[in-house]
């Protein structure tokens, strides 16, 4: 019998994904049906996104995973009619490498004090050059897949890196820390601190007044992990005092930032749309694909997303 895939997500996206999905499925040799509307007791997988028009999961009596398009799983992961495995997106070759092009893009550009030679009207002749990377120290907050693939290419440039996780790790090139005071001793020492958390009710407001106030004075912060992550307040209070030098960032408490949001104003706040990074379709094709296939092999799926840590 075909096994039944709905893919439950934006219709613009049904378009991006339809063709990859119909070859990385056709690669694992499963007879399959796939399509954006089928009977829910009769669908074996859904393919997830945010804005999907299932939120109820209890018709789905057969249902066997669901799999997210996405890295981030903060709209599904309390959903309590979601009873069965929900595995998130990890894209190496698309959703990560893009994630560390634009990490990378944006440390450089803060590190070398781009800004100051791009935009200068009064045509100042200011030759200080920049540190190099080794007088630079950068923390990363979250190691998981993007946090450590960021900090594996910024030390591989040179940088000291310190990363903080909620579980202890072993990282060649990072110096990894724990736990509250991991975190004050990471943020006291960090000129440009990332931030790639998930967003769960222990992460909220991580960087707050208090831990705000840790970083080095002149510090920049690059936040493509989750606005949640940061008090707002707090920050342009930071920004306002010069006690942050620039903020650069992607995500944001309400998507899209509303106009009369300070941030968009603020001259020492760069706003990007939610551009950090993308699942791509041809790869993330194949991971979904994968993980189908291990369910009907009976393998373990990958990338399991623990519901009570909430990623
Ligand atoms: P992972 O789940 O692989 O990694 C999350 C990391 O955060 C882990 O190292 C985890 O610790 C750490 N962490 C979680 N909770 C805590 C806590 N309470 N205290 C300390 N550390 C904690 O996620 P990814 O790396 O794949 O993605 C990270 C986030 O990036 C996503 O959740 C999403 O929000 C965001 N994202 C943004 C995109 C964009 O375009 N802006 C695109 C894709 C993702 P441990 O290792 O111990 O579990």
């Amino acid at each position: 019998m075909p096994i039944n895939v709905l893919f439950a997500a934006h219709e613009k996206r049904w378009a991006q994904y339809e063709a990859p999905l119909r070859t990385a499925l056709d690669e694992i040799g499963v007879e399959y049906s796939l399509g954006t509307d089928m009977p829910p007791s009769e669908v074996d997988y859904i393919v997830y996104a945010p804005s999907s028009p299932v939120q109820d999961f209890t018709p789905y009596t057969r249902l066997k995973a669901v799999l997210n398009l996405w890295a981030g799983v903060e709209d599904a992961v309390g959903n309590p009619t979601l009873n069965v495995p929900y595995a998130r997106m990890v894209d190496d070759e698309g959703l990560t490498q893009g994630m560390v092009e634009w990490v990378i893009g944006h440390t450089l550009r803060h590190h070398l004090g781009m800004d100051a030679h791009i935009v200068n009207p009064d045509h100042a002749w200011v030759p200080d050059a920049p540190p190099v990377a080794a007088d630079r120290p950068v923390g990363i907050l979250g190691l998981g897949e993007l946090g450590s693939a960021c900090g594996l290419a910024l030390a591989r440039l040179g940088f000291p890196v310190s990363g903080w996780a909620r579980t202890s790790k072993k990282i060649d090139g990072i110096t990894c820390h724990t736990g509250t005071e991991g975190l004050h001793d990471l943020l006291r020492q960090s000129q440009i601190l990332i931030l790639l958390l998930p967003s769960t009710p222990a992460t909220e407001n991580t960087l707050n007044a208090e831990t705000l106030a840790l970083l080095p004075k002149g510090a920049f912060i690059i936040n493509p992990g989750r606005g949640p992550l940061i008090d707002d307040d707090a920050l342009l209070a930071a920004l306002d005092r010069g006690h942050v030098a620039h903020a650069t960032l992607d995500v944001f408490r309400v998507e899209p930032l509303p106009q009369d949001h300070p941030f968009w104003a603020h001259p020492r706040v760069t706003v990007t749309p939610h551009i950090a990074s993308e699942t791509r379709a041809p790869s993330a094709s194949r991971a979904i694909a994968e993980n189908i296939r291990r369910g009907e092999s009976g393998e373990p799926f990958l990338y399991l997303v623990d519901r009570d840590a909430g990623y």
